[in-house]
């Protein structure tokens, strides 16, 4: 599956900064949606986002106005230029979109799990040249994610992009839905060039860590970000705890750093190779050297912070796996004993590094 399209859309705008889809959880009244929209107008924002059908866990909370209020999106486009985004979850959702000219339709991950759902609206939108987003399933699932994608794909969907939104698991946490980063680096991996937006908000379930689950996912080079935003983030309809000011999103973006793709200069990359041939040594030896190796990640990790430098290398990422499973298997061992300790030690690093750039 190729994909190019939304990525040449985002390369053309050439913004200096990630795609910022920003708006409120639910359109509520005509003069919310236009009071926010004309706030996020002067920001870092291209596309205003707002949930027309909400799908709630109970029935009796409020589920959105539906139909009347795709008018007030159309409003939003005439009076602030901002592109438009909804939520749809069935195929009569997905033709009044189409109607109402919304630009970006985005599949929620309670109806990514679901094949026949997928399946109806992207048969409903076949063909279509609008963008459509597709939010990772709740479940911790890659294949129902890429299932999805290529339900839409294979109807002739071709400007297609991903939201990580985090996972919903039993295990408490400090997230709404844990991000469990390696998903969406593996679905990178397998798909370079499709556009992979985060949305922070829902994945922490509150404003206190947006800016760091942001940075988290430019370090790993995400293309944009979804956030939700509200002018009166306490009286909010629906997930009120986790929106922010528009004011609140300028500083945010004021302060995420924007890491280079890669290292640029001769002597960085010298130093960088050094470090590298002492760690796969240290893989040689297996766990026992974990600490020694996590020692080593953190001076790579001191360099990248002072080259302002992301802290995902995918390439590399993907040498080191297929190089341990073949000396691995050599051995005697598993390739799926090796993925699994390499992943988590690959995870383990991330989080090393990021203490470092971010500490
Ligand atoms: C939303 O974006 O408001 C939403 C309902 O998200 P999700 O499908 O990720 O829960
Ligand atoms: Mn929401």
């Amino acid at each position: 599956m190729e994909n190019k399209n939304f990525r040449t859309w985002l390369d053309d705008m050439q913004l200096d900064h990630p795609l910022v889809i920003a708006g409120p959880c639910s359109a509520e009244s005509e003069e919310q949606v236009l009071e926010v929209a004309h706030e996020l107008k002067n920001t870092d924002t291209t596309v205003f986002r707002a949930g027309v059908w909400k799908p709630r866990t109970r029935p009796g909370n409020f589920e959105g106005n539906g139909v009347k209020a795709l008018p007030w999106l159309q409003k939003v486009k005439e009076e602030t230029g901002l592109l438009t985004a909804i939520e749809i979850a069935n195929a009569q959702h997905a033709k009044l979109a189409l109607e109402f000219d919304i630009d970006i339709l985005w599949i929620g991950a309670r109806t990514a799990v679901n094949p026949f759902a997928v399946q109806e609206i992207a048969e409903a939108i076949q063909s279509t040249d609008k963008i459509v987003l597709v939010k990772n399933p709740i479940n911790p699932d890659l294949d129902l994610w890429i299932g999805a994608i290529e339900r839409f794909h294979k109807m002739g969907v071709t400007n297609l992009g991903a939201i990580h939104r985090g996972f919903s698991s039993f295990r408490k946490s400090q997230y709404r839905n844990i991000p469990s980063w390696q998903i969406p680096i593996d679905l990178k991996s397998k798909y370079p060039t499709l556009p992979i937006i985060n949305d922070p908000s829902h994945i922490c379930g509150n404003r206190e860590g947006i800016f760091d689950v942001s940075q988290t996912a430019l370090d790993l080079k995400f293309d944009g970000l979804m956030i939700e935003t509200h002018c009166n983030p306490d009286e909010a309809w629906s997930d009120a705890k986790q929106q922010i000011k528009p004011v609140r999103l300028v500083e945010i973006m004021k302060d995420l750093r924007i890491r280079k793709p890669r290292f640029e200069k001769e002597e960085s990359i010298s130093k960088l190779n050094a470090f590298r041939k002492e760690i796969n040594a240290k893989d040689d030896q297996l766990l026992e050297t974990l600490a020694e190796r996590m020692q080593i990640v953190e001076n790579i990790g001191k360099a990248k912070k002072e080259r302002n430098v992301a802290v995902l290398q995918n390439t590399r990422w993907q040498e080191i796996l297929q190089n341990m499973v073949e000396k691995g298997e050599e051995q005697g061992l598993t390739k799926e004993f090796i993925e699994k300790i390499f992943k988590a030690i690959h995870q383990e690093s991330i989080a090393h590094q990021e203490k470092i750039i971010n500490g």
